[in-house]
């Protein structure tokens, strides 16, 4: 009789450590997805997100629409922005909020013009499950529109990749 109830009550604390890291885990996704909401929210009542898919289809070019309003990805080393070096800053294409300054941009080596930080309240996140991986897809925090994907294996101060679709970028020299 011993035995078992300590037995159970062991078993009690490893469900209970469980639980708990389950708890946490949900904890901080929550934490973040309000954040994200919170950018989104920010710019509710913008006169971009009354836009429908045909409004957005006559002003964006068939490659910008489809990334912007569709998610797609454009294929690596095809966007003029990759050597753009000056000094400046990027916006939405679609709704022309400012997004990245120029001195937050480096050279990956993706193909893709990246990022190690993003304009604070102007991008928002969720998460992607298209690849078998889940990644952390961002988009404008204004229009929606989407953006690219962030990694963790950018650069010192952020550590943080935002790897940009250039075709959902305007780029405004200083
Ligand atoms: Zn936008």
């Amino acid at each position: 009789m011993t035995s078992k109830t300590s037995r159970f009550s062991r078993r009690n604390i490893l469900f209970g450590g469980a639980a708990g890291a389950v708890l946490a885990a949900c904890t901080n996704s929550k934490g973040q997805a309000e954040e994200a909401s919170a950018a989104q929210a920010a710019f509710a009542d913008t006169e971009w997100r009354a836009l429908t898919e045909e409004q957005w289809r006559e002003r964006l070019s068939p490659d910008a629409f489809r990334v912007l309003r569709k998610e797609d990805t454009e294929r690596a080393f095809t966007s003029p922005l990759n050597d753009e070096k000056r000094d400046g800053v990027f916006h939405c294409k679609g709704c022309d909020l400012p997004l990245f300054k120029s001195d937050w941009k480096y050279d990956s080596g993706t193909g893709w013009p990246s990022f190690w930080s993003y304009i604070e309240g102007n991008l928002a996140t969720k998460p992607d499950h298209k690849l078998f991986i889940v990644r952390t897809e961002y988009h404008c925090a204004r229009c929606l529109g989407h953006q690219g994907h962030v990694f963790d294996d950018g650069p010192a101060p952020t550590g943080k990749r935002y790897c940009n679709n250039g075709v959902a970028l305007t780029f405004k020299p200083a």
